[in-house]
């Protein structure tokens, strides 16, 4: 049995009249995350996390913002595609850990909601997500609400693998 670690982080803009996604999960604000999918940086973390773990190319490489395909695409659907990644290898997920940086909005009442959508693309029990809200303590480009980031680490496993 093989364990790999790996971490990924990004951020994203917050734009007035975008829908706001974060961990999979529509949030009531009045901005949202740019990008060219829909800029849920807390799943283009963990997906960066896991791509690492497995020694892949980073999402900017799977996924570029230069091809029509990835436009406006859900996330959630990415995180899918990379899932199907590690199962063709026969990896599988210990946890995942990850921390939003966010002034706005409140997160907390959501975290819940983001690990059952999680879990089943996952392929996890709820318990082996972790999902922590900070704020940036009102500094920097976060504090000023025009951003937000997050970190994520995962671990995983590849069976029958010695290294
Ligand atoms: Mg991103």
């Amino acid at each position: 049995m093989t364990f790999k670690i790996g971490v990924g982080y990004d951020i994203h803009r917050l734009r007035k009249g975008r829908k706001f996604y974060l961990g999979g999960v529509e949030i009531p604000h009045p901005a949202g995350l740019m990008g060219h999918s829909d800029g849920d940086c807390l799943i283009h973390a963990v997906v960066d996390a896991l791509l690492g773990a497995m020694g892949e190319p980073d999402i900017g490489r799977l996924f570029p913002d230069t091809d029509p395909a990835w436009r406006d695409i859900r996330s959630t659907e990415l995180l899918a595609q990379v899932m199907e990644r590690l199962r063709r290898k026969k990896i599988e997920i210990l946890n995942i850990d990850a921390v939003v940086i966010a002034q706005k909005p409140k997160l907390a009442p959501y975290v819940d909601r983001m690990k059952e959508v999680l879990s089943p693309i996952l392929g996890v029990p709820q318990g082996c997500i972790g999902i922590k809200a900070k704020t940036n303590e009102g500094m920097g480009l976060i504090g000023r609400n025009q951003a937000v980031a997050c970190w994520a680490v995962a671990l995983i496993q590849k069976k029958g693998e010695r290294r």
